[in-house]
């Protein structure tokens, strides 16, 4: 029985080679307003992220820097451990590492019940492979024989013997699933990409790496001599992190709660069907619902690249802005689920326009006059808000509860401009003079809306809630500004 106060939800786990991206900031950042929206309504709320931690390029980047491979992932994994402070995310988030004890247990485990279920057998081969993608790719997805993706990368021959998953059996399995699970992808253009790749038939993929070739990754169970590669490992965090195979929080977020995944466009094969098909050779339940965001590109709508020195990482923004300003504009300024341009001056934009002359300016304005006019009102507290179905429109919360946070903020930035339009209209600070309870009325009208304002935003700038509420609660504005000006 699906238990729908339980609540799941996970971005993928980025590989702790490189910086954090920008992209991946979206990715949580979105995330983080679903999780936080779902635990201000009442849900039982797990939210997950973490590093991924093993493979060739690590084990040769320690050796480089001659350190022993886990003390160099530890110094790593931090740069992303940080994000939970730099991006304001929620506090219970839990951050798995595919080096942590308990998840090379658990992704041991998924193997060995995979393998007994007859999925797992062992052959000899020879296969392209872009590092870049972590996949093999056949001759037909290549183009003047690159990756499309990466076409910077020469792909990787690669001849040994390795274990492989039976994915071409799930072929039938997973269109089944798309079947019936007719919202499982969003947004729909990506589901009826992964339906027709699916269709097109599957083709097994390799699992493991000899260990002499790749040492740094977790022992296949049985073998001796071959590490797990990838797949086996990564994707197994998604459930190890619930305490997967023994655990309560299993049960009660995975197989009864609901369950979402957050990942980018070049996830999508990925998450949607390895990772399902996986699931399935297990005998555990597929996600419900995935969603796939597009690519966070240059202002001119290249890709962000090195060479064209367009690339954009998010400690750059917040070392200008404050950390709302980029929640802001990842949620309400990029698409949900195309590409989108971003850059520091459109950022800066959308912050002066939205935020600095939007919101904080009007909170100022409202909480001056409701001082000066020594206006009083009664406010419902939070969890009142929250409730509160009369008020707040359906549409905040449907599109909340569809997944589409952009929505929802754009819902509240509508009510803020129709705000500063009534204050146009009525003319408060003119009508005190001549009818002061009328323009105590409006004022004290303004200060609700703001009031409720204040508490809708915390999924999405939990900081300028904060402070929004609390100019409001002791009708002061606030000795600094909510949102500065920039110089
Ligand atoms: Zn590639």
């Amino acid at each position: 029985m699906k238990n729908n106060k339980s609540f799941y939800i996970t971005t993928t786990l980025p590989y702790i080679n490189a910086e954090p991206h920008i992209g991946f900031a979206m990715e949580i950042i979105r995330a983080d307003a679903l999780a936080r929206y779902k635990a201000l309504t009442g849900h039982d709320v797990f939210f997950n992220t973490g590093t991924d931690e093993h493979g060739k390029k690590i084990w040769e980047s320690a050796q480089k820097e001659g350190m022993e491979t886990q003390a160099f992932t530890d110094k790593l994994s931090q740069r992303f451990k940080l994000l939970k402070d730099t991006l304001d995310l929620y506090d219970d988030v839990t951050f798995i590492r595919t080096t942590d004890e308990h998840h090379k247990k658990a992704a041991q485990e998924f193997w060995k019940l995979v393998d007994k279920n007859g999925y797992i057998y062992k052959k000899n081969y020879q296969a392209k492979y872009c590092v870049g993608c972590e996949l093999e790719k056949t001759d037909s997805e290549l183009v003047d024989g690159k990756c499309p993706i990466h076409p910077n990368r020469d792909l990787e021959i690669i001849e040994e013997e390795n274990y492989f998953f039976k994915f071409s059996e799930f072929t039938q399995p997973l269109l089944d699933y798309y079947e019936v699970n007719k919202d499982f992808i969003r947004p729909d253009f990506r589901f009826e990409e992964i339906k027709s790749f699916v269709s097109g038939g599957l083709q097994d993929f390799s699992i493991s790496r000899s260990k002499e070739k790749m040492p740094w990754g977790v022992p296949v169970p049985g073998d001796d001599e071959q590490v797990m590669y990838v797949w086996f490992d990564a994707l197994v965090n998604y459930i190890s992190t619930l305490g997967w195979p023994n655990s309560e929080n299993f049960t009660k977020f995975w197989e009864e709660g609901q369950t979402v995944q957050i990942a980018g466009k070049d996830n999508l094969r990925q998450q949607s069907a390895m990772w399902q098909a996986m699931l399935m050779a297990a005998e555990l339940p597929p996600t419900q619902t995935i969603l796939i965001n597009g690519f966070l590109n240059g202002p001119d709508g290249r890709k962000m690249s090195k060479s064209l020195g367009n690339v954009l990482s998010p400690d750059e923004v917040l070392a200008l802005l404050p950390v709302d300003a980029l929640r802001f504009y990842l949620v309400n300024e990029v698409s949900p689920f195309e590409d989108s341009p971003i850059s520091l001056d459109l950022i800066k934009d959308a912050y002066t326009a939205h935020l600095v002359n939007g919101i904080g300016n009007l909170t100022n304005r409202i909480v001056k006059m409701a001082s000066s006019y020594d206006v009083t009102v009664a406010l419902p507290s939070p969890e009142e808000v929250w409730e509160d179905k009369e008020f707040v429109s359906p549409e905040f919360h449907d599109h909340m509860n569809n997944f589409v946070p952009q929505k929802s903020l754009q819902y509240l930035f509508k009510e803020i401009r129709e705000m500063d339009t009534f204050i146009t209209r009525e003319e408060p600070f003119k009508k005190i003079k001549v009818d002061e309870e009328a323009a105590k009325e409006d004022v004290a009208r303004l200060m609700i809306n703001l009031w409720y304002i204040g508490v809708l935003l915390e999924p999405f700038m939990p900081e300028a809630s904060e402070k929004i509420k609390q100019a409001v609660a002791n009708k002061e504005v606030p000795a600094a500004p909510i949102f500065p000006r920039l110089a």
